[in-house]
């Protein structure tokens, strides 16, 4: 276990360091998965209020026991059935990519009397995953309308990852799809949707790229809480 750290000063530093260099306009949203609720209380010290989490337990969790003005993300895969967990107070959730996904979080806002944020996630980068929508997929999904019926669940915007590569060439050709894609979708579908506005893109990494392309949410984990320690990984 020593891998655990049980000091969080370098906290507040890191995450002064990184608002600095962010544009206005651009959301931090500190990525806190797998991290105790004693680091997330020295983000929170310094200010930071939106903290993005990967697994609905773990983040339900974590809002139990701190302060109620956080705003969580949920930036993981959305399982149908774990979104009635996180319903109640989840602030937007980046992950969808299924119009099944969304239906069921309309429902379930809807039975807490709210309107749940979200993004599309769109899958542009190289490596082979399951998750995200193909941008035609995605397109294809808007062109159908059904999306338009559903009153609890607010359509704000994209969310993706760009190819975990080296090549800088590339991580902004992904994020230039994503931003591309961000602005024919507004001009097609949501014209009209002042809150169809936020670009979901840039993690530590690769952050200043996404920035540089127009992305306005950033998630950003280890440059703030240092490294994930994965017990069963042994990572
Ligand atoms: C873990 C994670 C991040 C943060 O990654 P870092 O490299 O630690 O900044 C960002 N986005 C998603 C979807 C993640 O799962």
């Amino acid at each position: 276990m020593e891998e655990h750290i049980l000091d969080w000063s370098f906290v507040p530093d890191r995450i002064k360091t990184i608002k600095e260099s962010l544009p206005e306009g651009v959301t931090l949203v500190a990525v806190s998965k797998t991290h105790p609720a004693a680091a997330i209380q020295a983000a929170y010290d310094a200010g930071q209020r939106v903290f993005g989490e990967n697994k609905v337990q773990e983040m339900t969790a974590k809002y139990n026991e701190l302060p109620k003005d956080i705003e969580w993300h949920f930036i993981g895969h959305v399982q149908k059935n774990k979104i009635r967990q996180m319903a109640p107070y989840v602030s937007m959730i980046h992950g969808i990519d299924s119009y099944d996904a969304l239906a069921e979080t309309n429902r379930q806002a809807e039975k807490n009397g709210r309107v749940i944020d979200c993004l599309l996630q769109l899958h542009v980068a190289a490596e082979e995953t399951k998750f995200g929508f193909a941008p035609e997929e995605c397109t294809a999904m808007l062109e159908e309308g059904r999306w338009r019926d559903l009153k609890n669940v607010r359509i704000c915007g994209v969310m993706g990852m760009a190819t975990n590569t080296d090549d800088e060439q590339r991580i902004r050709q992904d994020f230039q799809a994503i931003y591309d894609f961000y602005t024919q979708a507004k001009d097609r579908f949501f014209a009209d949707a002042d809150w169809f506005s936020r670009i979901s893109a840039g993690m530590s990494g690769d952050y200043e790229i996404a920035v540089c392309t127009g992305c306005n949410i950033v998630r950003i984990g280890s440059n703030i809480f240092g490294q994930r320690y994965y017990p069963e990984k042994s990572k």
